[in-house]
Formats: C-alpha cells, structure tokens, sequence
C-alpha cells in the first residue's frame, strides 16, 4: 500500500508512522528526518537545510524533490510506502505526481491528521528524541523511565531545534498557506481520510487502523 500522511509539526505524524509501518511492513520515508540525518552527516545537503530548519522555514523545492524522488526510487519501495512529510506544497505535489507516474506507482490514500493549537504546543515543545535510534517521547505524557536516556536503546535524548512556540506559529502560517492546498488537492481527488489527532496516541491509532482495514476491506 502506498500511503501519505499529513499533519502540522506535533500532529502525531511520526508516532503513527512507526506503527503503520510495523503494522504493514513498508519503509516510512520521513523527509524532515532525511534532512536531519544529513545534518547529522554534515553533507552539503545537510548544510544548506539547517539554514532553513533552524529558521521553521520548508527547504527549498528543488533540492527536497530531488531528495524524495531518489529515495521512492529504491527497491525496498516496491511493495508500498508510507510517505511522511512530503509532498508539502503545490511544486513538490506536481513533481510527486509526475513522478509516481514514472515509476508507474499510485498513491492509495491520504491521511490527514487533524489537531486543536493547544494539544500541538504541548506536544511540540514537550517532544524529546533518540539520538540513536529515533524514539519519541514527551516530557509531559510519555516520559522515559529515566529523563533524558531512551527506554529503548539508552541513547541520549535531545529536543529539536525547531520544536519552539515561536517556531511552531512559523510552520503553521506557512503550513496554511503551502500545505493545505495539498490537501485540498488530494480531498479533490478523494483520496483523503480525515482523523481526530487530538485524542490520545491509542483512539488515534484504533481510528487510523479501523479507517486503512475499511479500505483494504
Ligand atoms: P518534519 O520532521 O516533517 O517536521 O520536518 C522538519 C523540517 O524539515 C521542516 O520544518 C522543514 O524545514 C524541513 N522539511 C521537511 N520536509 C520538507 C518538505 N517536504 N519540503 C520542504 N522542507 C521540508
């Protein structure tokens, strides 16, 4: 199956990817972790995207297309695909769409995750992660068991750059104005499952499962 999930910073993206990738056994593409780990890296790539991450503003079309087009390529995409973060303007959706055509691929549904401002503040600048192996936590409703060591792996927890009041009001003016006509592309098209974020991580995920079973059924 392949799939696009959509929602503001804190939305709970990340979250429900992990399990749908478990559940259904494709890689999660995460275009804002591509970026980070090309930080991490210190390519060129990852150079010229802290510049924009750093400021809660989108890196530049060109350089995130060629980026996710190259990695939709792989072989580890064949069988399905969850896409997380991109496409995340009109530019981007035209050159996916193009793309998917290409490599004669169909995008199977969109899904939206929607969330109240408050829920979204709490959960962005309470948001800590794994350095090593990517786990998220919250310091307000999901805190490790030990603060700031990873239940999981005992890597080192750190909290992002980006994940500030100031910058979450950056990403949602610009998320108004780039991405929801993304959205409003693919409700067009029908593709679109709209679900309830607010609610805690389980109901989201009992939603989210009951909606993709509704579709494979
Ligand atoms: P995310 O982890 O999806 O919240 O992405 C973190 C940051 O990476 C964003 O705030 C952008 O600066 C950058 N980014 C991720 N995906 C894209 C994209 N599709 N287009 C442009 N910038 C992106």
């Amino acid at each position: 199956m392949n799939i696009l999930i959509m929602g503001v910073a804190g939305a709970g993206k990340g979250t429900m990817a992990e399990r749908i990738k478990e559940h259904y056994n494709i890689p999660h593409i995460s275009s804002g972790e591509m970026f980070r780990e090309a930080i991490r890296q210190e390519t060129p790539l990852g150079k010229l995207a802290k510049q924009y991450i750093d400021h809660g503003l989108l890196v530049p079309d060109d350089v995130t297309i060629t980026m996710v087009k190259e990695r939709l390529a792989k072989p580890d995409c064949t069988n399905g695909y969850l896409l997380d973060g991109f496409p995340r303007t009109m530019i981007q959706t035209g050159a996916f769409e193009k793309a998917m055509d290409d490599l004669d691929k169909k995008l199977d549904i969109v899904i939206n995750l929607n969330v109240d401002f408050e829920v979204l503040e709490e959960r962005i600048t309470g948001r800590r992660l794994c350095k090593d192996c990517g786990a998220i936590y919250n310091i307000h409703n999901h805190k490790p068991k030990i603060e700031g060591v990873c239940d999981i792996c005992g890597g080192e927890l750190y909290q992002r750059s980006d994940d500030t009041t100031n910058q979450l009001r950056i990403r949602l003016t610009e998320y108004e104005h780039l991405t929801k006509p993304v959205i409003d592309f693919y409700i067009g098209k029908g593709d679109v499952i709209q679900i309830d974020a607010s609610q805690p991580v389980e109901d989201v995920w009992n939603d989210l499962k009951k909606a993709l079973e509704a579709l494979n059924g």
